[in-house]
């Protein structure tokens, strides 16, 4: 059997040309989405499945912006609870229930938290915790949500507590408390499941193109592989660019929010199964956690520090960071983290919004503003709730330009690769290509079947068949695609050089 062949969500240079020379002849859509991370392909999987005819441009690579920089948590809404906004942690928990048993039940997994419990420090803080993740837990019910697929919380033991989180100091140690979030493996494949679903529904979605302008007469978008520049007449235009959503609308004002991480080996917290929860100043508001990955590594986050100036494309993480988080995550730890221990580090910035007119509700953390030439923005917000948010954005845009579009179907459209549990769990692949593809793994290892050396690993398990599959399904253009948005290679860079031949020559064999 050769490799499988292009479907109907594939997306490969071949796809994307012929879409641009098919603009270029007729540019009049009905929406043009303006952004490839979740929010964007959220909204041009909502826009397209309603029956519109939709393009998504994204001037670099999808996933290229915040969206493959979050804490990978698909979060049930706990601390909007806290502050009093039922309504969002209730819209927060059912968007987990929706991605979790529908929408991409093979990217997301249980992922237990625990806080450790020592004599002598906060035991009223962990008996609020405790009441904390009780209440959470009224939200998994109500989301409906079953505890078979997100178990209850409950109270261990020292005992339980060191054999999920063995680094930590066993002296003084009471217990802990666990509650359940969910977990992605990769935020960057969820920004691709959307974008390829969106286009089996018939969205046009091209990477490397930008907006360069959109008033009310039009879009001019702009090749960036060639600089050739294409005006389109869209009906309506949704701006989903996240911390850059006032260049496009200047109604929109933003104050970015710098949130660093740092990857460890899991062997410095003696390879946890679950997230280490370390409040912050003894508070009972503010957490850092040192998130166990799929692939045994942990990631350790996070900053929130306001950020000034103009938007850098990829943030840095300042030595600040890096070192702020090694001292907070080193609190209850046996032996305390090092510089050496830190393999890799990345930053994303938050788009919070603080004024976006007088159409703007900024108690649900995103805004949905329809700006006086049409343009809808839909910034903020939380990846977990992207499909709420894109479902938002398509009804303004529906009502604000009457576009003849069906009702929202998104809730229960399974992404390119879902399945549930019992189809993934017979599936002939290995586990972890079951966790990054779903269903489509079998095709992944399809590649391989004319060379098998396809299947050898470069580096961390990722093995050339992923990297070809990317190239001819999942729209990767070169080797920063495929090693920093389809796999996360990049996350680490001695790992990353390592693998680079490996990423050209799936080019090349698949150019
Ligand atoms: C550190 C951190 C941790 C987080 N952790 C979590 C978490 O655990 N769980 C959770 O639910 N949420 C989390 N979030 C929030 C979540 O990551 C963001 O809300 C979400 O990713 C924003 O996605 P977006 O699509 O709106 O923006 P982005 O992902 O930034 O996408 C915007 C895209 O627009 C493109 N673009 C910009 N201008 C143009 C133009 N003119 N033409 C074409 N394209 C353009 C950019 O290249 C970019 O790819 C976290 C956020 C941060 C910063």
């Amino acid at each position: 059997m050769s490799p499988t062949s292009p479907t109907s969500s594939s997306l490969n240079a071949a796809r994307r040309a012929r879409d641009l020379a098919e603009l270029e002849r007729h540019p009049h859509v009905d929406v043009l989405v303006v952004g490839g991370g979740v929010t964007g392909a959220g909204v041009a999987l909502d826009a397209a499945s309603r029956g519109l005819s939709t393009v998504l441009v994204e001037r670099h690579d999808l996933a290229f912006g915040t969206s493959r920089w979050s804490s990978k948590l698909v979060h049930g809404g706990l601390r909007y609870l806290a502050r009093g906004q039922v309504g969002i942690a209730y819209e927060s928990a059912r968007e987990r229930d929706v991605l979790m048993r529908v929408t991409a039940p093979h990217l997301v997994r249980p992922l237990p938290m625990v806080i450790p419990v020592h004599r002598g420090t906060g035991l009223a803080r962990a008996l609020f915790v405790r009441a904390g993740a009780g209440a959470g837990d009224l939200l998994r019910l109500l989301a409906g949500t079953p505890g078979t697929v997100l178990p209850r919380p409950c109270v261990l033991n020292a005992r339980q507590t060191l054999r999920l989180l063995p680094g930590i100091t066993r002296e003084g140690l009471l217990g802990g408390i666990v509650s359940f979030d969910g977990q992605l493996v990769d935020d960057a494949r969820l920004v691709v499941g959307l974008a390829r679903t969106a286009a089996r529904e018939g969205a046009r979605i091209l990477t490397r193109c930008s907006a360069e302008s959109v008033t009310a007469d039009g879009a001019v978008l702009r090749d960036e592989t060639t600089g050739r520049t294409i005006p389109l007449r869209p009906r309506a235009v949704v701006n989903a660019t996240g911390v850059h959503a006032d260049q496009l609308d200047p109604h929109v004002r933003l104050r970015p929010s710098r949130g660093s991480h740092l990857v460890l080996d899991g062997s410095v917290l003696g390879r946890p199964s679950a997230a280490l929860t370390v409040p912050i100043d003894g508070g009972t508001s503010r957490f850092v956690f040192a998130l166990p990955q799929p692939d045994g590594r942990i990631l350790a986050g996070l900053t929130d520090e306001p950020v000034d100036g103009p938007v850098p494309s990829v943030p840095e993480v300042p030595d600040g960071d890096v070192d702020l988080l090694l001292a907070q995550i080193s609190g209850p730890l046996e032996t305390p983290l090092k510089r050496d221990d830190v393999l890799g580090s990345f930053a994303g910035l938050r788009p919070l919004v603080y004024g976006a007119g007088a159409s703007a509700d900024l108690s649900r953390e995103h805004a949905v503003t329809v700006s006086p030439n049409g343009t809808v923005t839909v910034v903020g917000g939380k990846l977990t709730t992207y499909r709420a948010m894109a479902e938002q954005a398509v009804d303004a845009a529906v009502r604000a330009h009457g576009l003849p579009a069906g009702s929202c179907r998104t809730r229960s459209l399974p992404l390119v690769g879902a399945a549930p549990h019992e189809e993934l769990d017979a599936l002939d692949a290995p586990r972890r290509l079951v966790a990054r593809y779903g269903t489509e793994a079998v095709g992944v290892l399809a590649e391989a079947d004319a060379d098998p050396t396809l299947l050898t690993p470069v580096v961390r398990g990722i093995t050339g068949a992923e990297l070809r599959f990317a190239v001819r399904h999942e729209g990767a253009m070169d080797t920063g695609d495929l090693l920093d948005r389809r796999t996360r290679v990049g996350l680490v860079p001695a790992e990353r050089s390592a693998a680079e031949d490996a990423a050209a020559r799936a080019l090349d064999a698949a150019g």
